[in-house]
């Protein structure tokens, strides 16, 4: 018998998108377009993003895109989020992380773990106006989370936390935060408790915002407890579980950074093509000769490829498939596409790349944090290590 399958009954290619799929990712880049483009290089000056974007994201409802509908969410797909962050990204990649951040980690998270009161307390909230944050990063506990010194103890029906949260992405924005603290620093990572803490919790407060290389106009923030008071109500999942809530939801997040990645990278490249055909040297435009157009040429071709591992990785996670050693590839290599694109783009516009009145250089400065948050590279080289080693 041939295992050749048939047209009809061939699985669709992995560049495939539904009706519904084409028509939300053309609503977003519309929007991206029309809408976030405007205000693209002001909020990278500034580092501040433009709070009216804020409010549109949640009307269109970007804010809560899997989140099930009665709770207020589009019951979407996971894929759709990363369309989303893939649309937004391609015209700035902080429109895209402040997305990114509330489908893949925070309403992950909420969906995921919490009890029936939980879902109906914050998921409306998180798909109508109020912006979420993660925090698990320290000042001594990055790619090294688990050695998290944030303190968390139970004092009748509250948890009081103690201790700091450092690179918050969201931070000036959020109102809600998934925040991890340990029990019992005895424990070691069977201590660590992931907890819903509000802004408005007494001892909560917002500290330091990073001045930073890329991703400027999304806020990256300490976060400061002294002696906040969490209601025992809002642990969520088991005590000393947080360490599986953290890696699971970030095994997610790093598919969407992937995604931020992949879009940076053709908002980049599309830049470049169309200066290509624009400028003029030796009497014709640079896009006649035929050393850029190779270089296009492999730009688009490496974008193409990192697609299909984001595309595949996020339709595993739809079909509830296992996608550990996938989204470390996929967050790996679709940052490494986006820094290599967003570099040449730079040296396709020459010395005009090198200056802010154009906009490759931004891509290129927003670019380097692929390869850091959500795990480094190595740490995602350590994981795919692990898994295609048998270990
Ligand atoms: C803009 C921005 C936004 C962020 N947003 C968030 C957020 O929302 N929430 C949050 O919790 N955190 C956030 N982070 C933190 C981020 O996840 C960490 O910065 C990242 O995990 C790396 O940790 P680190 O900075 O402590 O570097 P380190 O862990 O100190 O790493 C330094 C270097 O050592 C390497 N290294 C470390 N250990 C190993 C090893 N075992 N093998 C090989 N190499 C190793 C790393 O790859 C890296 O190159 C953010 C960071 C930034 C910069």
């Amino acid at each position: 018998m041939s295992s050749v399958a048939t047209a009809q009954s061939a699985p669709p290619p992995l560049v495939a998108l539904t009706e519904d799929e084409v028509l939300f990712r053309d609503t977003v880049r519309q929007f991206a377009q029309e809408t976030v483009q405007p205000h693209v290089r002001e909020m990278d000056e500034k580092g501040v993003f433009e709070p009216s974007l804020i409010r549109q994201f949640f009307e269109l409802g970007l804010m809560g895109i899997e989140v099930p509908e009665q709770y207020g969410g589009g019951s979407g797909s996971f894929f759709e989020a990363i369309l989303a962050v893939e649309e937004l990204s391609a015209v700035d990649a902080s429109a895209g992380v402040i997305v990114d951040v509330q489908n893949t980690l925070v309403n992950n998270a909420l969906m995921r773990w919490t009890t029936e009161d939980q879902k109906k307390r914050y998921l409306p909230r998180m798909c109508s106006d109020t912006v979420g944050a993660y925090a698990l990063s320290e000042a001594g506990s990055g790619s090294d989370a688990f050695a998290l010194q944030c303190r968390a103890e139970l004092k009748g029906e509250e948890y009081v936390l103690n201790g700091q949260k450092l690179w918050i992405t969201n931070g000036k924005e959020a109102g809600v935060f998934i925040l991890m603290a340990t029990v019992d620093p005895s424990a070691g990572y069977k201590g660590i408790t992931a907890f819903i803490v509000e802004k408005a919790f007494p001892g909560f407060t917002v500290g330091k915002k990073e001045d930073k290389l890329g991703i400027r106009a999304s806020s990256t923030c300490e976060l400061i407890l002294e002696d906040c008071r969490v209601p025992k109500a809002n642990v969520l999942g088991e005590i000393g579980k947080g360490y599986k809530i953290a890696i699971e939801t970030l095994n997610e997040g790093r598919i969407g950074i992937g995604a931020q990645m992949i879009g940076l990278a053709r908002g980049a490249w599309g830049h470049a093509v169309k200066y290509a055909q624009e400028r003029k040297q030796f009497g014709k435009t640079i896009a006649e000769f035929q050393g850029i157009q190779f270089q296009i040429a492999q730009m688009a071709t490496e974008i193409e490829a990192a697609r299909m591992l984001l595309y595949n990785c996020a339709r595993m996670k739809d079909a509830g498939m296992n996608f550990v050693k996938e989204a470390a590839m996929t967050k790996l290599y679709c940052s490494q596409v986006a820094e290599r694109v967003a570099s040449l783009c730079v040296e396709i516009y020459g010395g005009y790349g090198f200056t802010k009145d154009y906009p490759v250089e931004k891509y290129f400065r927003d670019s380097k944090i692929g390869k850091i948050y959500e795990g480094t590279s190595n740490m995602q080289l350590a994981t795919i290590a692990k898994l295609v080693m048998g270990k």
